[in-house]
């Protein structure tokens, strides 16, 4: 990857960590899911407005170092409007690439802005914390999944916290 293009990635980063217009408060949301990255005191809450299998409307609050905050805020920028189907293939490819997969370019390409995180897999120690977020809408995801499985769509998936009142 050449010097350029790397400065332009940390630019994005550095925007998103420092002035993220995703870090706030829904008005509503279906989900809410804890993040936390001992290794870096990393935590972040991730909240969740489904329309269907779409993924509506994301935000987060939380605190943390650059690398966390950027890659929650670009995570919501790049799922925001994908099917739970769509999230969860960028999510996988996403991952695959800061484990150093090998992940064929059109996929890549589906990440939108979160392949700035690519120079990621090159530093160890800051892997969990641009795996957070992905990794909380996992969860997320999985406990949807886990609901639906049982039928019990509206009554005891959205949790009753202070997004939902
Ligand atoms: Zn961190």
């Amino acid at each position: 990857m050449d010097e350029n293009l790397n400065d332009v990635y940390n630019d994005l980063i550095m925007e998103h960590s420092m002035n993220s217009y995703n870090k706030k408060k829904l008005e509503s949301c279906d989900y809410e899911e804890l993040g936390h990255n001992p290794s870096c005191g990393d935590e972040i809450t991730l909240e969740v407005k489904m329309n269907g299998d779409i993924i509506q409307d994301m935000a987060f609050m939380g605190h943390g170092c650059a690398i966390s905050q950027a890659s929650t805020s670009i995570m919501i920028e790049t799922l925001k409007g994908k099917t739970i189907q769509e999230a969860k293939e960028i999510i996988k490819t996403f991952i695959g690439m800061i484990k150093r997969e090998d992940i064929a370019d059109s996929e890549l390409e589906k990440l939108e802005d979160a392949i700035a995180f690519k120079n990621i897999q090159h530093m160890p120690a800051r892997v969990k914390c641009a795996l957070l977020a992905w990794h909380t809408l996992e969860k997320i995801i999985a406990e949807r999944e886990k609901n639906l499985d049982s039928g019990s769509i509206i009554s005891s998936t959205i949790k009753n916290n202070h997004c939902n009142l």
